[in-house]
């Protein structure tokens, strides 16, 4: 009898790390942008693809591309919203067209996605979170392409209650 208690119990554990590690589904994504497509009354293609460096998303000039790990990175809605919508915001304002990511862009479209989101109904306390949890598991490094992470949680000011 205890085994099998035991034995439960470790199939139970199994499996939250499972889910734990998969919480954002391609459907889920999808349904995200058609939401934000719709609010912001934009037409791009969203693209999902294998690539097992890093966890990522960005725009070209195909549309928004997102990776495996940056789907098993995400914890829910409200984070796919805030990444679909920042790169939603590099398509807006053309900078696929320009030639390599600045500290301006990126602010610019960290300030698109988080209205974006906001508008069409996601949390955007859900944004610092995600770059919280990026700084805790990759740290706050020095970059030439985007503004540190601590800096971009104050611009969008605001927490989780
Ligand atoms: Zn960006």
């Amino acid at each position: 009898m205890i085994r099998a208690v035991v034995i439960v119990a470790f199939f139970v554990f199994l499996f939250n790390i499972v889910t734990a590690h998969s919480t954002v589904s391609k459907s889920t994504v999808t349904q995200v942008w058609n939401k934000l497509q719709k609010k912001g009354g934009t037409n791009y293609k969203l693209y999902f693809i294998e690539e097992d460096k890093g966890f990522n998303a960005y725009a070209s000039h195909k549309g928004v591309l997102i990776n495996n790990n940056m789907l098993q990175f995400l914890d829910n809605k409200d984070q796919v919203a805030f990444i679909l919508a920042h790169e939603i915001g590099h398509m807006e304002h053309g900078d696929v067209h320009k030639l390599s990511g600045s500290y301006h862009q990126e602010s610019s479209a960290d300030w698109y996605g988080a209205e974006l989101m906001s508008k069409s109904g996601y949390r955007l306390c859900e944004a610092i979170r995600f770059f919280k949890k990026s700084i805790s598991i990759y740290g706050d490094p020095e970059s030439r392409s985007h503004p540190r992470d601590g800096l971009r949680i104050q611009h969008i000011g605001g927490g989780c209650k």
